[in-house]
């Protein structure tokens, strides 16, 4: 992102940006910041990089009518990072290529910045460069950069026969979230706790690096498309099946909201956007895991298994298969 060189309407915008990303002073381990060409980054002596981006589209996946600015800037950015701490990392650097169209390159744009660098600062990342451009519709393209020791990474692939299967924090509540803002009752001050777990999810950075550095997981994932998607791409990954039990998985309270029905089970299965951790645990690793990380509750609700089927058990004991009924964005509606 070039600061200088560059005089017009761009420039002022970049000046916007790296000021409101706090991005124009000196940063921490960068050699060349934010205003050059590139930038240029010192790792640290024992340290991996991982790396991945993520896309951030309006319509696909915010609804300017539906979606404040601030939540738009904070969301893209969490997201981003979710995937980071599915690998045990902790969150360093991000790149952010913004596509605008005219109409949002005021207040919007002041706002979206203020939500992504709220993000930033409580997610210890720092902005190191982007890119701008000028659309019909906008999009927030991050790339983001998190850091692990040597070899500590976790990758999806690792999971055993015998693992059990661990959910973090209560599944269903961000697509609750999502329901009742498409239906006009985001206001409802009762409701407000379902809106936050959609607006401003909260990447388990410290519990994917606490399991990471005590080597307690051989798989792990985040649950970005549901429950039931994201463990198929697990299982897949590492060659594997799974027996989740049903009655076990931790779902929102519902409340009884006139209008809207919906099922506990089926959204914490289905519902995507909670950002939570899925991990695999050796058996003898089990009892080192505990309720609570933190505030945030901890659940075993399967097992992985040797057959490659994807089966859920309910309460009496009948089995049937666990289809990925989660988002997949090349599914035709
Ligand atoms: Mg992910």
């Amino acid at each position: 992102m070039r600061r200088t060189p560059k005089t017009g309407i761009e420039a002022t915008l970049i000046r916007r940006i790296l000021h409101a990303l706090g991005a124009s002073g000196k940063l921490r381990d960068i050699e060349v910041g934010p205003g050059d060409d590139s930038a240029v980054i010192s790792p640290r002596p024992d340290a991996q990089w991982v790396v991945t981006c993520d896309s951030f589209f309006e319509q696909t996946h915010f609804l300017p009518r539906f979606h404040p600015p601030d939540v738009v800037g904070f969301k893209a950015l969490a997201r981003a990072v979710s995937d980071l701490a599915a690998m045990g990392a902790t969150p360093r650097f991000f790149l952010v290529a913004l596509a605008l169209p005219p109409s949002r390159t005021g207040k919007w744009l002041d706002e979206m910045l203020a939500g992504m660098a709220r993000a930033a600062r409580r997610l210890g990342i720092q902005l190191v460069g982007g890119d701008t451009s000028a659309q019909p519709s906008a999009s927030l393209c991050l790339t983001v950069i998190g850091e692990v020791w040597r070899g500590m990474a976790v990758a999806r692939s690792g999971a055993r026969p015998g693992d059990h299967l661990f959910v973090s924090g209560m599944l269903g509540e961000a697509r609750l979230g999502l329901e009742l803002v498409q239906r006009g009752m985001a206001r409802r001050p009762s409701l407000r706790s379902f809106l936050r777990r959609h607006y401003y999810p909260q990447p388990r950075i410290e519990l994917g690096r606490w399991l990471a550095r005590h080597r307690l997981v051989t798989a792990m994932i985040d649950l970005s498309d549901g429950l039931s998607t994201d463990l198929h791409n697990l299982c897949r990954a590492s060659g594997v099946g799974a027996l989740i039990r049903s009655e076990q998985v931790p779902r929102a309270n519902l409340p009884v909201v006139r209008g809207i029905e919906m099922n506990a089970l089926q959204l914490a299965l289905h519902g995507g956007d909670d950002y939570e951790l899925l991990f695999a645990v050796p058996a003898r690793h089990v009892p080192r895991i505990p309720a609570r990380f933190e505030a945030i509750r901890l659940t075993d609700i399967g097992e992985v298994t040797r057959d490659r089927a994807i089966l859920q058990q309910d309460a009496r004991g009948r089995r049937k298969i666990l289809h990925a009924q989660g988002w997949d964005p090349f599914r035709s509606k």
